[in-house]
């Protein structure tokens, strides 16, 4: 049995297909029959003509024509005499394929990238990809398509991208074990949004596994078996029936308020990462959303987003939405979540360093584009501004003057905009929660970020298993830490949520309910579970467990105390 981190729930049992990342470095070699290198060459480029155009006919139908075209203009690419015929000529003069291939794509990528047009860079790192994908053709290289797996497959992967994430089909990937990543990296929230059971930071599992062995994974309790015993598989196979039973039970659910058990009402919203994830929101019966975690947008990108693009995007969630809550966060990157094109420099310390809202204050430009296109978004549904990492007062000051002067030129622009937009705060660092009192005065709203909270209170890296026995958000710090900023929220009288993820945790919630939470954002598939723990609990019950929680010195203790009082 190998032990990970348990990063989505439910059990998978499956098929492995592991999927390896490639070297692409090869021997530039002279070449004398320039005639079958041609020929060579020649087959490369019409492999990948063939598979790209069956990937986007695949795209078309799946997810939408813009996206196809994106591939179909990657085949008119290789296919340009401009290109394949500086190519031959290489080839031509004594160079092999791999090395023609290469030279021409890099002399175009400078060109266009170098040029000052959103439209020619966007062609540049087109230009990337089809260099990569032919050089995998020369060089024999097949990769995995997530898309054409079969189902009851368990991927067994290094780290899972966003992008190999975007190629998962409904129902055919039974599981996801990789080798880092924590509970609250982006693999493991992004494995809970496709409700996949998944393990993370199994150190050494790429290679200790072989293609179709069989796999278990329990994302519940962090447990991974490999071609397991007959006696196990028959164990874990009752186990997923029992997990599949308790999910249709959360479906009594469906529709119903968020209330106490005691008959309070509190708001139960989810995090997003994509404006289409809006709709999962409202599937999973989502009231809001918490947090529309803005930097995937940059991320899954080549270059800045621009503020129509971003304009677009935000427009669209509050659309999806309906007039319910969206709370979209200005970017959240550096530290775990990096943006190759934006150059950032390398630092020692980087979730410490030059991030979040203070790189975005330090580019305004960056930052006043999206802050725009978050204002015009705000005139189709009810938007909120909520600000990452703040650590001051002045970051809190400074994002809202930049908001107000936007205001201005919208008005002089004659755009549309909420004119009441509310900017409030992520409090998830130490500092913010010890000054919870000085940002409520200048905060419409609070939403406390966990994740974070508990790294930057507990000193502990949030993706490092070595310390991962220190990263929880039940240690008495966090605990106190969490009490003081709902405490100073509702003095100041503004409101307060919580879009970490222990937010949905069941053992959390009666704390959060006895502290006063007023919103819980939770990631979609959790809204039932919540919605359920929620609704067992009254406000005094909730504090009387909470006082003697408080009481208590060590987080073993807290826990093994709330595992006893939960109601399952
Ligand atoms: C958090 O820190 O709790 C949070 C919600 O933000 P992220 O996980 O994106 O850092
Ligand atoms: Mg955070």
């Amino acid at each position: 049995m190998y032990k990970g981190i348990a990063a989505s729930r439910g059990i998978g049992i499956g098929s492995i297909c592991r999927i390896i990342e490639h070297d692409l470095t090869f021997e530039a070699r002279q070449i004398t029959d320039t005639a079958a290198e041609k020929q060579r060459f020649r087959e490369a480029v019409e492999a990948f003509v063939q598979e790209t155009t069956a990937m986007a006919a695949d795209i078309r139908k799946r997810i939408g024509p813009k996206e196809a075209e994106i591939l179909e203009g990657h085949i008119v690419m290789i296919m340009d005499p401009s290109m394949s015929g500086e190519m031959e000529k290489m080839i031509d003069a004594g160079q092999c394929a791999e090395t023609a291939l290469t030279a021409v794509c890099d002399m175009f990528y400078g060109m266009f990238s170098s040029m000052n047009d959103d439209m020619m860079r966007q062609r540049a790192s087109d230009i990337a990809d089809v260099k990569v994908s032919v050089l995998k053709k020369l060089l024999g290289i097949e990769d995995v398509d997530i898309s054409k797996v079969a189902p009851g497959t368990v991927l067994v992967c290094r780290d899972l991208t966003p992008s190999m994430t975007s190629q998962i089909v409904g129902g055919n990937v039974a599981g996801i074990i990789t080798e880092i990543g924590g509970k609250t990296s982006h693999s493991a929230i992004l494995a809970r949004a496709l409700e996949i059971p998944a393990v993370l930071s199994v150190p050494g599992i790429v290679d200790a596994v072989k293609d179709k062995d069989t796999a278990v994974i329990d994302g519940t309790e962090g447990e991974v078996y490999i071609n397991p015993e007959g006696d196990i598989l028959a164990r874990f196979v009752l186990k997923r029936e029992e997990f599949i039973r308790k999910q249709a039970e959360l479906n009594s659910f469906i529709g119903k308020e968020t209330l106490t058990a005691d008959g309070q009402k509190v708001e139960l919203f989810c995090n997003i990462g994509t404006p289409k994830d809006a709709r999962k929101a409202l599937e999973c019966d989502g009231e809001g959303i918490g947090l529309f975690r803005s930097e995937f947008l940059f991320m899954d990108n080549t270059r800045l987003p621009s503020e129509d693009e971003q304009y677009e995007a935000y427009r669209e969630a509050a659309q999806i939405m309906g007039g319910k809550t969206v709370i979209i966060r200005t970017l959240d990157i550096g530290g775990d979540k990096d943006i190759p094109y934006l150059k950032m420099q390398k630092e020692d310390n980087p979730f410490l360093g030059y991030r979040a809202v203070r790189y975005c204050l330090g580019n305004p430009d960056i930052y006043k584009t999206q802050l725009k296109a978050i204002l015009r978004a705000s005139a189709h549904g009810h938007v909120k501004i909520m600000i990452p990492l703040v650590t001051t007062v002045d970051e809190v000051r400074g994002v809202k003057s930049l908001v107000e002067e936007l205001k201005k030129e919208l008005d002089a622009e004659g755009k549309a905009y909420d004119k009441n937009i509310q900017v409030g705060c992520m409090i998830e660092t130490a500092s913010a929660s010890l000054i919870a009192d000085l940002l409520a005065k200048e905060a419409d709203f609070f939403s406390i970020g966990t994740n974070d909270l508990t790294q930057y209170t507990m000193s502990v890296d949030r993706g490092n298993p070595n310390v991962a026995y220190l990263y929880s958000a039940f240690q008495p710090a966090v605990l106190r830490s969490i009490k003081n900023i709902i405490e100073c929220a509702n003095k100041a009288h503004i409101p307060v949520g919580m879009c970490g993820e222990a937010a949905a945790d069941p053992l959390m919630i009666p704390l959060l309910m006895a502290f006063g939470l007023d919103e819980y954002s939770v990631n979609p598939v959790l809204v039932l579970t919540a919605r359920c723990i929620i609704s067992k609990w009254t406000r005094a019950e909730a504090c009387e467990l909470s006082d003697r929680i408080l009481a208590m010195d060590t987080e073993a203790e807290i826990v093994a105390a709330l595992k006893i009082a939960a109601k399952e």
